[in-house]
Formats: C-alpha cells, structure tokens, sequence
C-alpha cells in the first residue's frame, strides 16, 4: 500500500510530462495553417502555397482553387501593386498573412522592322484579331484539377533571353503594349519542350499578332502559352508530360527574328515565367534547367 501511494505522483508527473511534450510536439502542426508559401510577391509573380488538407483558402474575399493536399496558387498582373490578405481556415481554426507586393522596374524596349501591317492593324483584320484573342482568352480560363502547377518548371527552349516581361515596347516609333512573356531567341526549327506537365487547350496554325500560338493547362488556372511558333507538334486535348517535344521555334505573327515567347498565366491574369524561374539576370537559358 505504501509503496503504491508513493509511486502514484511519480508516474501521474511522466505521464503528464509525456502529455505535455506530445502537445508540444503537435503544436505546430495544429497551428501551421500554411505549410509552405513559395515564390516573392511582386507584380509578375506567381505564389504557389500548401495548406493542411482540408483547408479553406482565401486571397482578400476571393475563395482559391484548393487541392485534397492543401496546395493552392495565386499570381500577380503587371501593373498590380500595395496589399493582400491572405486566409486561411481549417478545422475551425484561421490564419491570416498580409502579402506585400514589392515594386519593380521596366525597361523600354524599340522593337524596329516589324510588319508595318501588325504594327496598325488594317481594319478588314479588326475582326479576325477579335476572334483570335477570344479563342486565347478561353483557353486560359480552363479551369481544372490537374495539379502539375506544385513541381518545378523547367525552361522550355535553349537560348539568349532577348526580351524580357513588363517592359514598354515601342514599335517601329509606336507606343505598344508592354511585353508580357519572356524571349529566348534561337533559331528556326528549334526545338520547345513542355516546361511542366499538362494537357494542351489551344493549337492556332497563324494567329494574327503570335502566328503559331499553343495553349497549355498545368491546373488550377495556370497555364503556358508559347507563341510565333514554327510548327506546333501536339493536338487540342493531348496530355503531355514534362519534357515532352511540342513544338518548333519560329518567327510567325509580330515577330522581328526567330524565338520563343513563353506566357504564363493565372486564368486571365499575366505572370512573369522569368520571376517564377528565378535569376532575372539576362543571359543564356538552357531546355530542361531549373
Ligand atoms: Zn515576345
């Protein structure tokens, strides 16, 4: 009897103490929402993010796409700048974190010896221009489950960055619109590979301004569009994987030279694949590097 009452607090305490260190070690996995948040907010930046499964996900008062693992993707326009909350709900518990865009700087860019024609588009084109766009912009709000968007990207061509996103384009004299992809010149016939996974939404032989232009949906509204290509070597609704030959380096549409333009975006929103990439020096980029 003695002996029993004299042991009792001693295991009481370990067992406490066992439960205490099993909460602690719990803890932050109760509390941490928001496993992981990659990617620096800025304009042009694409965010991918992991919450626990099951977790409710909002950016300000728009509910996210949120898969069973938890990941989730935002991104960022050209000219979007200051705030946005980021929130989180799971198991009736929330998360708030306040993304702060930082600025940043465009440069100015004259694009001379384009076709005069693309540069003020004859009006018999008008409507074909309407057509084209309509057929890109509904490509980019596919919206589907795929989640390829969560593994690294690879670069899609080999070659000299030889235009950058954001910057101010001026052709032949004339104010245009601002860049909104990523140059890698090369030449004719080279070859493109599928910088991620996913399934191809848009194949156009000639589009008026991006000549062969291809559409590709990596899930969750985020997908790749690669234009003046040469030869598109996929179909509408063929899967592809990373890696894959899509298509070939070309000059068609508005375009001085052969290269590759690669556009991504969040449904309609423009991102900066370079930003996404990393290393924002300009210089060589090669087919397969991280
Ligand atoms: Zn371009």
């Amino acid at each position: 009897m003695r002996n029993r009452f004299l042991i009792r607090p001693s295991l009481i305490f370990r067992m406490r103490l066992l439960i205490a260190s099993a909460l602690l070690l719990l803890s932050p996995l109760l509390q941490a929402e928001l496993l992981s948040l990659r990617g620096d907010p800025a304009p042009g930046a694409l965010l991918i993010g992991q919450a626990v499964p099951g977790a409710r996900v909002w950016l300000n008062e728009k509910p996210l796409r949120v898969s069973q693992s938890g990941y989730f993707l935002f991104g960022f326009g050209r000219d979007d700048s200051g705030e946005r909350l980021l929130r989180i709900e799971a198991d009736g518990r929330h998360l708030e974190r306040l993304i702060t865009l930082t600025s940043r700087q465009w440069n100015i860019q004259r694009v001379d010896g384009v076709p005069a024609r693309t540069v003020t588009p004859p009006p018999e084109e008008l409507e074909r221009i309407r057509a084209e766009a309509a057929l890109v912009r509904k490509a980019r709000e596919t919206d589907s489950d795929l989640e390829f968007f969560h593994h690294d990207f690879v670069w899609p061509a080999s070659g000299r960055i030889s235009g950058v996103y954001g910057s101010q384009r001026i052709y032949n004299g004339k104010p245009g619109n601002p860049h909104l992809g990523v140059d890698i010149a090369a030449p004719t016939g080279s070859p493109v590979i599928a910088p991620a996974a996913g399934i191809v939404t848009l194949v156009h032989e000639d589009m008026f301004y991006s000549g062969g232009t291809l559409v590709i949906d990596h899930g969750f509204g985020l997908s790749s569009t690669f234009i003046h290509l040469h030869s598109v070597l996929v179909k509408e609704g063929q899967q592809i994987r990373q890696g894959d030959l899509i298509a070939e380096i070309g000059a068609s549409g508005r375009a001085t030279g052969p290269h590759l333009d690669w556009r991504m975006n969040w449904y309609q929103e423009r991102l900066d694949p370079q930003w996404f990439m990393g290393g924002m020096e300009s210089g060589q980029v090669k087919a397969g590097s991280r």
